[in-house]
């Protein structure tokens, strides 16, 4: 596909041929583990067992390199099994990983309780104070790894100034790109070397598959990646791959959508009596929305809100809106609440990446927006009357 098409044209149309025996506009999904040979190692498709990849598979990961801007592109059963399959391909015992200090809890898990065990070492830093970064810099460093917009706090890095410092120590520099999307930001062309993805979240965008996505530029890692891809196996099946390729079809709609109704409802949350502060770069009191501006196209669908009342509150606001359903994930053509110091980031509690306890956070559908307002307002006014 030309990569002087339109990201929408890209995204339904790159990776996918229709299929030559039948002419269905929409390629099959290809539900088999092995391919016949004509003979010993005559492989009629270039494909011999489905770890090693399937043509499913190989639609899904031509189009999120593409979409990404990417040379390389691969995917996983989970967001997780490709950030492990990465750190894998980079790191060895003794090496030193930096990561932002609010990641995603599950990725400060990993490297936390599976990498440091076998030997990496590890600081979190606050991505956001650039001397902090160049400051926790060692001579072993090789990864340094962010998030933005951050979850749950919604922080902005300067993706092009956190590579500049990475890249003058020789730093591999990795965003985890899952709350924007490449709709809307692609890290790779602000200078970072991988991006990933979970792909569960707006790739898919139905809440309907588990995935990831690894992509990059690097022949040479490129190829570490999908050594271990195939030697481990944390492959995404048929089924789901082909469930992600379909969910992208629709990205640019959805993040657009997504973005427009977030921007409505965290402009009318700030004036919410009940509400102590709302995160979401969107907002032109929020600190890092004029790097947002410059490296988004669109501030997207995730917001977070700090509640007057405190813990207290948050759990009442979370427990008691009715379209916005109390949930893990985000990313969905339907909107989620949830209370992330004890869903999503309880394993980080007691950590420097501690979630503050009067946080809810919001993954905004797209949904009527009127609905969601009166559906959010109506829970706050009766939270804020207890
Ligand atoms: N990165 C971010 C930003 C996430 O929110 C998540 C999951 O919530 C992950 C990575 C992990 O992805 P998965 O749940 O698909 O393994």
């Amino acid at each position: 596909m030309p990569s002087s098409h339109d990201f929408s044209t890209r995204a339904i149309h790159s990776g996918q041929s229709f299929d030559p025996t039948t002419g269905a506009v929409i390629p099959p999904i290809y539900q088999t583990s092995t391919f016949v040979q004509d003979g010993i190692g005559g492989f009629r498709g270039g494909y011999e067992y489905a770890r090693g990849g399937t043509p499913t598979r190989t639609s899904l990961e031509t189009l999120v390199a593409d979409l990404e801007g990417a040379k390389h592109g691969f995917s996983f059963g989970s967001g997780l099994a490709g950030e492990d399959t990465l750190l894998r391909a980079v790191l060895a015992p003794g090496d030193h990983v930096i990561m932002g200090n609010d990641v995603y809890g599950g990725t400060h898990r990993l490297v936390n309780r599976v990498f440091v065990p076998w030997g990496i070492e590890l600081d979190t830093v606050e991505m956001t104070d650039l001397d902090a970064v160049r400051a926790s810099i060692r001579p072993n460093t090789k990864v340094l790894w962010l998030e933005t917009p951050s979850n749950p706090l919604m922080k902005i890095s300067d993706i092009a100034a956190l590579v500049e410092i990475g890249h003058a120590a020789g730093v591999l520099v990795v965003v985890d790109n899952t709350f924007a999307s490449p709709y809307l930001q692609n890290p790779l062309a602000d200078g970072a070397d991988v991006v990933t993805h979970s792909a569960t979240k707006y790739l898919g965008g139905h809440s309907d598959v588990l995935g990831g996505a690894v992509v990059l530029n690097d022949d040479e890692l490129a190829e570490k990646i999908g050594f271990l891809q195939f030697a481990v196996g944390p492959v995404s099946g048929p089924m789901d791959a082909w469930l992600t390729t379909r969910g992208i079809k629709t990205l640019a709609v959805r993040m657009e959508r997504h973005s427009s109704n977030a921007q409505a409802i965290a402009e009318a949350l700030v004036a919410h009596p009940a509400v102590e502060r709302v995160y979401y770069p969107g907002l032109s009191t929020h600190p890092g929305h004029e790097i947002a501006a410059r490296q988004m196209r669109a501030f997207g669908g995730m917001i977070s809100v700090g509640l007057a009342g405190g813990a207290a509150a948050a759990r009442a606001f979370a427990e008691s809106t009715e379209l916005f359903q109390l949930a893990e994930s985000l990313g969905g053509v339907e909107s989620l609440i949830s209370y992330p110091s004890e869903m999503t980031h309880a394993s980080v509690r007691g950590t420097a990446l501690e979630v503050p306890a009067n946080v809810t956070r919001l993954s905004v559908g797209i949904e009527g927006v009127d609905d969601l307002l009166s559906d959010l307002l109506s829970t706050l006014d009766r939270v804020n009357a207890l």
